[in-house]
């Protein structure tokens, strides 16, 4: 390609509406341009490399023999009434209605979809095992689309979804996945981290996700350094650190409009370790208590994985259970609500918390002599330090960006939506499925977190847009012309070229080069009054000077190099 001729609109300027590096660097290299919030037009370089990982992907796919559908994004209401989803998925999910006023979704996801597709035309133990994959546009109305690609309302993704007559099967199939996944990550030069995950909505036991490491990722990922340990923050466990303290009675104390953790320590002149939350939560019309220690926060996905779906209580509600306004809560005493504690409260003492009574806490507090609890649970966001639930050594808790997500999904949805297989003896079974998805953005834009520098993209050479970038610093000089079309012709002939044929300033040249990442660059300067030309890996600068009639030669040599890299 003739830069000239191509549409590359790059950008001088940092654009003001992007805080990730990976969003500015597509918005400065060209590659989306934003249609409405969460919702981007990818423009000819961002839908090349688009197009390359979608390539590696269906390669993995087929390998493991899966075989490529496309199913409609337009989904029919019954079909996620029958899973309960419709009410489930709520505000995520995109509705519509026909003119005849029936009730459509913009599919977010298809496991409705693929297990209706089974349950009809799947009989017996025969027909299984099956791997089915599409690669398409899923649409989920999230609450905060930010960071560009990384969370769309519009987004690319594969998505494939196994069946199989049992357990065992299943386990083969999800096997099978976390392998190709992990080729996918490798070819696409992505490092990731496979972690334990929360399935939430997809529903199922296992679950693992594939985490890249980074500061533009919303997910929190646990790791132990020592022994390898990983969980999202959403399952992990962990040892929570001491917090000491001696026994004795309990004493009501007054504490006059103090109210949070902060305030309370500061009062009281006792860290937050030795106050206790006491907090109520609503699961449907119920209410639950919930206790934990000072310093740690109640993680959401593991609460819910205890009471089911809640919501805090409102003051009025909180009122009315305790007798209390909010900030001076507590557990003693307290009748008719079930009080959850979590681990870090077992076999504490001298802790503080609300005495049920505006304007007064408790100090001195030890579980089971002093209050109530009805179940011990781990409902704690890890904390960095925190020990590792395997060897003790201290965790790290790192922002990371969920790549891929793999479910063992089990019998839920063959249940709900009647996919049956016959046995060998005739009687019938729900197919056993699993289903595994993976975001082509995200895969895009984690690459250019993991391997952006200071001047712009830094492509592996398997999803670069283009391989080669020729910079002929001087398009007006006649001998650099020809010496440049020539590597052109030559180099085009197997590789992707970009030939930047612009009459463009050699600073503008070079910038553009280093922004779009392109792996290898070969320049033409000054040498070549000498008969000389530089080749110049994007990745970490290192540069050759070599003859001009070795010029290819060196670029298939540094080429190889970079693929041997990614295989
Ligand atoms: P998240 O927790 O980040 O919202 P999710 O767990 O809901 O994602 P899954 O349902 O597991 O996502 O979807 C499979 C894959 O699709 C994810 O691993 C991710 O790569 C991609 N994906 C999900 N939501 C988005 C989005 N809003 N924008 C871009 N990619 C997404
Ligand atoms: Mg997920």
């Amino acid at each position: 390609m003739r830069f000239s001729r191509a549409f590359i609109p790059t950008l001088r300027e940092e654009p003001s509406e992007a805080e990730v590096t990976s969003h500015k660097l597509m918005l400065r290299s060209g590659m989306i341009r934003l249609h409405a919030s969460g919702v981007y037009s990818y423009l000819p370089l961002g839908w090349r490399v688009m197009r390359k990982v979608e390539g590696i992907i269906r390669e993995e796919m087929e390998r493991i023999g899966a075989q490529e559908f496309l199913l409609p994004s337009l989904s029919r209401r019954d079909l996620w009434e029958r899973t309960g989803r419709w009410e489930e998925y709520g505000e995520n999910m995109f509705r519509l209605k026909d003119r005849r006023g029936a009730d459509l979704a913009l599919a977010p996801t298809h496991e409705e979809v693929f297990a209706e597709i089974a349950s009809h035309e799947i009989r017996s133990y025969r027909d299984l095992p099956q791997i089915w994959y599409q690669i398409g546009t899923k649409f989920r109305d999230e609450a905060r689309p930010r960071s560009g690609v990384l969370r769309g309302r519009q987004f690319i993704m594969k998505d494939s979804y196994s069946f199989d007559t049992d357990e065992e099967g299943l386990k083969r199939s999800y096997e099978l996945h976390r392998e190709a996944y992990l080729k996918i990550f490798k070819r696409c030069g992505l490092d990731v981290v496979t972690v334990k995950a929360h399935s939430g909505i997809m529903g199922g036991s296992e679950s693992e996700e594939f985490m890249v490491p980074s500061p533009a990722g919303e997910d929190k990922l646990v790791l132990c350094g020592s022994c390898g340990y990983a969980a999202n923050v959403e399952v992990a466990a962990s040892v929570p650190a001491p917090s000491g303290g001696t026994s004795r009675p309990r004493e009501k104390v007054h504490t006059p409009g103090m109210r949070t953790i902060e305030e309370v320590s500061g009062f009281l002149g006792r860290p937050p370790s030795k106050l206790m939350k006491s907090l109520i939560f609503m699961a449907g019309e119920r209410p639950v208590m919930v206790l934990v220690r000072g310093d740690y926060e109640v993680n959401e996905a593991k609460l819910e994985g205890e009471i089911g779906p809640f919501r805090p209580a409102e003051p009025e509600e909180i009122e009315r259970i305790t007798g209390a306004p909010v900030g001076f809560v507590g557990p003693v005493g307290l009748e008719g609500v079930e009080i959850l504690a979590d681990e870090t409260i077992r076999g504490q003492v001298d802790l503080a918390t609300g005495a049920n009574l505006e304007d007064y806490h408790w100090v001195g507090l030890e579980p089971e002599r002093d209050f109530r609890v009805d179940r011990y649970v781990d409902v704690r966001t890890v904390r960095e330090g925190d020990g590792c639930p395997k060897c003790g050594a201290g965790l790290r808790v790192l922002s990371a960006i969920e790549v891929g997500h793999i479910f063992q999904l089990g019998t839920k949805y063959s249940e709900a939506l009647g996919a049956t297989y016959l046995d060998e003896k005739g009687r019938a079974h729900p197919i056993v499925m699993g289903s595994y998805g993976i975001g082509l953005e995200r895969i895009v834009a984690s690459v250019i977190e993991q391997h952006a520098d200071e001047s712009g993209i830094v492509w592996p050479i398997s999803i670069a847009p283009y391989e080669i970038y020729i910079l002929p610093v001087n398009w007006s000089d006649p001998k650099t012309r020809d010496a440049a079309e020539e590597l052109y012709g030559k180099l085009s002939d197997g590789h992707e070229v970009l030939l930047d044929d612009r009459d463009e300033r050699a600073g503008v040249k070079f910038k553009d080069a280093d922004l779009l990442g392109i792996p290898v660059r070969l320049t033409l300067g000054r040498g070549l009054k000498d008969g000389k030309v530089e080749v110049r890996r994007r990745k970490d600068g290192r540069t050759w000077e070599v003859p001009l009639e070795d010029a290819a030669g060196k670029v298939e040599e540094v080429l190889e190099e970079l693929w041997n890299e990614v295989r």
